[in-house]
């Protein structure tokens, strides 16, 4: 089985579906609510133990109904929990996104227990990034602890993907340290100072990371699907034809897969339309960790796109 260890976020997410999101001071009424388990790590865990992947998480989250809820749920898909550690002192992180009718979305987020991760902690499970051919790591989590980790996996041998989200200036000696940078567009024009709306324009934006010393650039173009450059060839995967309800965990599926797949011993090529489709399939469903999609459900997708 492939393994993969994430390093990152695990949240409680409150998504509201709206007629249209609200302007600043704003009311919209008439929405409808769901309490899902979120935050980017625990969402790209779940998306890669669905897939088949051996997943050990590292994070915090606090001491409360919350934090026990996210833990016995990890826990329940059979994802290794020893490094999602409890924090007396915050509480677990929480979201509140609202979605309209189109699936496009307004995130709020209050870190709580996720901000707490120290470089001193996460070292006590270094051992979970020594035994996982990936590291997936995400930016909500303290940037040290990033750091730490990707230099830690860099040490063992272990394959690096870094999920710039959400986006924060991050210095060229971090970038050096990932095999796969995966922006998404804004990640990507803030991280490279171009635009990256389109195939072409991502092809720049894309190379002006790998001149910033990341080895590969996956940059996610919602809809338009993803691109990948390595500085030798730059290739683009359409996205699968879906019809996008909901667009909040797509990030978070693809990376999932992404990971599941190069932990495999998959090229590229091979990684990234399983990670376009499990993303695709995400899109079709509300909600955040509930809308992942297993197995069985991308293999059914794919055979049904070749019967076509
Ligand atoms: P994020 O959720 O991080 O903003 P994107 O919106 O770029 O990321 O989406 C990530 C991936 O999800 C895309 O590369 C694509 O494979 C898939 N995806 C997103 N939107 C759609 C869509 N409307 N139809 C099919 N696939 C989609």
């Amino acid at each position: 089985m492939p393994r993969v260890c994430v390093i990152g976020s695990a949240n409680l997410d409150f998504t509201m579906a709206l007629p249209r999101l609200p302007r600043a001071g704003e009311t919209v009424s008439g929405g409808t609510v769901l309490v899902n388990r979120g935050g980017k790590g625990a969402n790209q865990a779940v998306a890669a133990r669905l897939l088949g992947a051996e997943v050990r998480i590292i994070g915090c989250v606090g001491q409360d109904g919350p934090g026990a809820q996210i833990r016995e749920g990890l826990a329940q898909l059979g994802i290794g929990v020893d490094g999602l550690m409890t924090v007396p002192d915050a509480a677990t992180g929480t979201a509140l996104i609202l979605v309209d009718a189109d699936g496009h979305n307004q995130i709020g987020v209050a870190p709580g227990a996720n901000h707490r991760l120290t470089v001193a902690m996460a070292s006590a499970h270094e051992g979970s990034i020594a035994w996982a051919q990936v590291l997936l790591c995400q930016l909500e989590t303290p940037l040290p602890v990033v750091h730490w980790a990707l230099e830690t996996a860099k040490r063992h041998g272990v394959t690096t993907i870094l999920n710039p989200a959400p986006v924060q200036p991050l210095a060229d000696d971090l970038l050096a340290l990932t095999d796969f940078l995966t922006p998404n567009e804004l990640e990507a024009e803030a991280l490279s100072g171009v635009e990256a709306s389109d195939v072409e324009s991502a092809s720049e934006a894309a190379g002006r990371l790998l001149a910033r010393g990341a080895k590969r650039v996956v940059i996610t173009l919602g809809g338009q699907g993803a691109l990948a450059c390595d500085g030798v060839a730059t290739l683009h995967f359409p996205a699968f034809p879906v019809t996008a309800v909901d667009t909040t965990a797509a990030g978070d599926a693809f990376n999932g897969a992404l990971a599941v797949g190069l932990a495999a011993g998959g090229s590229l090529e091979q990684a990234i339309p399983l990670a376009g489709a499990a993303a695709a399939l995400s899109c079709a469903t509300r909600g955040a960790q509930d809308s992942l999609p297993d197995r069985a459900a991308v293999e059914r997708f794919l055979q049904s796109l070749r019967e076509r």
